[in-house]
């Protein structure tokens, strides 16, 4: 890191270098726990962007070149480093995003499972034949690195987002431009200072901090080849079309509305436990958060009131405190734009049965209480709107079909649950539900990094999911390979071959 005057500038890492920026464009950095500004950030230029797309096409030449092996080894190594720096990296984010100590420390640990999962690629790039299609023809297919990849992210996951993407696009024999938000980027450039530490050559990993004008950059940039965005529904749509109007290959992931049904079998305080985890862990800024709780039935009363006497308990405070549950939001204006639609939500008829907004909070941080939304209906703002911040509503249906019919026509699909005894309804649900990733009896449904993520309608632009085996397959081209070798013993030389067989 860089320091000018009192504040730390976040810098840019292009070509292995450590750059404070030359533009003048900056932003603040907060902690939110205290609402103080404690860096702020270089937003890079035009021509820095293109300075670093230009190191990464000129690494990537060399880097696909290099054997398998080798790219590998720099994966298993990162994967010591960063398992061996996870507390650190945990302080950055904490220090910036607010999140919870033990729920940096997690994304951390899930950001490793990716490395892990890219530490086996030599097998994930294995190739399929044919032999004799024809008299002495075989067909092979191959899979080959696209060139260089610019990975989007979002403030939400500022380490785990990057590691979906970063370890099969390297390893695949890609560069990368990685542009994080300029919210929280101190953990991108801890994370560029691993890879390097763990053997990755210079240029292959370039780190661009900006805003709108670098992406927009990089998505018209002919030296980009895909793009894998992470980030917010409308930005999403504006990186899928923008970048597949440059010829890019283009993976955007985007918003969510994730809904938790709990059908009038379910254990109510397990379900409660689980709506209370995933509806306010991490203040609700978790694309995979639950923020609907579709009470089925009979269940509605007790669950509801389970949930309430859960939040008198939970524990609000600075994300360092062993003892708090919760941190505050991501900046001021985001935990004010919260608050209001807590307003908006009790004027349109929702009743509120927890209120975050009378909750007393520590000091001056972006602190929002967690609050329950009893009586949503589907045309409040509440409902439709990806509120993402610590507020759960509840929509009551009367039976099974109704609760399927509200999450069907919910434009999102990014996760799902389910809460019941019952395996034969669970099943049908997994069946019929249209939404790309389901929990049964488990409420953030993040697939396992041997699988891939990624949601269905508004929730996902393009059709690659990210990480996984689809993550391998959207970094590489897909090549086939026919070839024709006439029996030696036709041959015009004499290569010792028994003639007329
Ligand atoms: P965001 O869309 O505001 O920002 C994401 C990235 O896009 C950042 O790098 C940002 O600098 C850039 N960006 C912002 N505005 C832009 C513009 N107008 N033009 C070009 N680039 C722009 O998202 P955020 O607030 O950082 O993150 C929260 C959002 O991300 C939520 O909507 C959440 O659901 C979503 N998210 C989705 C997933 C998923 O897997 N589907 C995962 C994490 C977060």
């Amino acid at each position: 890191m860089v320091t000018f005057g009192f504040l730390e500038r976040i810098p840019h890492v292009i070509d292995g270098e450590v750059r404070p920026g030359r533009g003048d464009r900056v932003a603040p950095v907060f902690d939110p726990a205290s609402g103080r500004q404690t860096a702020e950030v270089a937003l890079a230029t035009v021509g820095e962007v293109d300075e670093a797309v230009s190191a990464a096409r000129t690494a990537q030449r060399r880097w696909r070149e290099a054997p398998l092996g080798r790219r590998v080894q720099v994966l298993f190594s990162l994967r010591e480093l960063v398992a061996g720096h996870e507390a650190e990296l945990a302080e950055v984010i904490t220090a910036q995003h607010g999140k919870t100590l033990g729920d940096a420390r997690g994304e951390v640990l899930r950001g490793l499972e990716c490395i892990e999962y890219a530490c086996g690629l030599p097998e994930l790039l294995k190739g399929e034949v044919s032999t004799q299609v024809a008299a002495g023809v075989d067909v092979r297919s191959l899979r080959q690195p696209v060139g260089v990849v610019a990975c989007i992210t979002p403030f939400n996951f500022p380490c785990m987002v990057p590691l979906w993407m970063l370890p099969n696009a390297i390893a695949c024999g890609n560069a990368v431009v990685l542009k994080p938000s300029e919210r929280d980027p101190g953990a991108s450039v801890l994370l560029a200072d691993l890879w390097r530490r763990a053997g990755l050559p210079d240029g292959v990993l370039n780190v661009v901090q900006g805003d709108g004008v670098a992406v927009d950059r990089l998505l018209e940039h002919r030296g980009v080849a895909a793009v894998s965005f992470v980030g917010s529904t409308p930005v999403a749509r504006h990186v899928y079309e923008r970048g597949t109007a440059h010829g890019k290959r283009v993976q955007a992931l985007g918003g969510a509305k994730n809904h938790m049904v709990v059908l009038p079998d379910a254990d109510v305080d397990v379900a409660a436990d689980a709506a209370v985890s995933a509806g306010y862990g991490s203040a609700g800024e978790r694309c995979m958060a639950v923020s609907v709780l579709v009470a089925v039935g009979g269940v509605a009363d007790a669950l509801v009131e389970a949930v309430r006497l859960r939040l008198d308990k939970l524990v609000i405070g600075p994300g360092t405190e062993p003892a708090s549950e919760m941190g505050p939001l991501i900046t001021r204006e985001h935990r004010d734009r919260v608050a209001s639609h807590v307003a908006a939500a009790a004027e349109a008829g929702a009743q509120v049965a927890v209120d975050g907004r009378a909750k007393a909070l520590p000091g001056k941080g972006f602190f929002l209480g967690a609050t329950l939304l009893d009586h949503v209906t589907p045309d409040m703002a509440a409902y439709r709107d990806e509120i993402f911040g610590p507020v759960l509503c509840v929509v009551r249906a009367e039976r099974y079909d109704d609760a399927v019919d509200l999450v069907n026509a919910n434009p999102y699909g990014n996760g799902v649950a389910i809460f019941t005894r019952d395996g034969g309804a669970a099943r049908r649900f997994e069946q019929e539900v249209e939404v790309g990733m389901v929990g049964v009896n488990v409420p953030i449904p993040v697939p396992a990094a041997q699988f891939s993520f990624g949601g269905w309608g508004a929730s996902l632009f393009g059709d690659a999911h990210m990480y996984g085996p689809e993550g391998v397959r959207f970094y590489t081209r897909g090549k086939v390979v026919t070839t024709r070798w006439p029996d030696p013993a036709t041959s015009a030389v004499d290569l010792g071959f028994p003639r007329n067989r």
